[in-house]
């Protein structure tokens, strides 16, 4: 699918948008030597210092972000490197710390008092996402290597994200990817489904959609992760959603807790009766009236309020 097709369709659908950066192609990169030397740094615990002055709202909403590439310039489907910084900045002074989306789906946030939450989220796993420099280090551009300088300012902002991986991307590097997922581990971040082939899967019939999850599954679980929750390709669910809580594939079981989707208001926490698993709604990484900056000025008028860690 071209780029033009999400466009598109963001036009004619604002609240409801498919999203992706059209049909990623297999750009996988020559393979780079990476440092024995480097260990993934660990995870800072929160403080208990009181972040905000906010009262405690276990009700309030969720923001959600989605990502797909970081990149040199802003574009409609790209982040450009100012920009990420910034949505850190901002994100971090208005006294939202990241979780990730099982920490989220399980209740169990692990933010400091005062608190809301904040969900990365970043599709395709496209390599401006996670690139690793010839000497092994971590790119200081690439979204976790702005991450991680911006957790050593703010210890208090740990790289914790969720990524929906391809396994014809794979951060465009195969030789490096499974060094990368163990630094994701280490950091406490998520990896989950994003199909095999990113395609729409409400043109298949069951069986196709199950060999496009179970296909994915099964190759994370061959590099050690257990996927909880998958991104649909451009947004769109499968017509039987029901699949996503579980079915049989070549004998073997696959379910879902989750998943997300891609247009356009911050999410219900799971308490909430109105709060479907199955269909999370994303905040664009964007500018513009969908994207995050929008959400963080309503929130400043107090058009929607956050969920707030008593
Ligand atoms: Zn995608």
């Amino acid at each position: 699918m071209s780029r033009s097709t999400p466009r598109l369709l963001a036009f004619l659908a604002p609240i409801v948008l498919v999203g992706c950066a059209g049909t990623p192609s297999v750009t996988v990169a020559p393979s780079i030597a990476t440092s024995p030397t480097v260990s993934p740094p660990k995870p800072t615990p929160p403080p208990k210092k009181r972040v905000t002055s906010r009262k405690a709202n276990l009700k309030g909403r969720v923001l959600i972000l989605e990502y797909h590439k970081i990149a040199a310039k802003e574009a409609r489907w790209d982040r450009s490197i100012k920009s990420f910084r910034r949505d850190l900045e901002r994100l971090y002074k208005l006294g939202f710390r990241p979780v990730t989306l099982a920490e989220y789906l399980d209740g169990d946030m692990k933010l400091p008092p005062g608190a809301s939450p904040v969900v990365f989220t970043f599709d395709d796993s496209h390599p401006s996402q996670f690139h690793l420099l010839e000497d092994g280090r971590i790119d200081p551009n690439c979204a976790v290597g702005i991450m991680q300088s911006f957790g050593l300012k703010h210890p208090d902002f740990p790289t914790k994200a969720t990524f929906y991986v391809l396994p014809n991307m794979v951060f465009g590097n195969r030789k490096t990817f499974d060094k990368k997922l163990e630094y994701l581990k280490a950091w406490g971040c998520e990896i989950g489904s994003h199909t095999m082939s990113h395609s729409n899967l409400k043109k298949m019939t069951d069986e196709q959609v199950k060999a496009e999850i179970g296909g994915s599954i099964d190759w994370l679980r061959s590099h050690g992760i257990e996927p909880r929750t998958m991104a649909f390709p451009y947004g769109v669910p499968p017509k039987n959603e029901g699949l996503l809580k579980g079915f049989t594939w070549q004998g073997k079981e696959y379910k879902l807790d989750a998943a997300v989707m891609v247009g356009a208001v911050p999410a219900r926490v799971t308490s909430d009766a109105k709060h479907h698993r199955y269909r999370l709604p994303r905040v664009q990484g964007i500018d513009g009236a969908l994207g995050l900056h929008n959400w963080l000025d309503k929130y400043k008028k107090g058009r929607w309020e956050p969920y707030v860690e008593p």
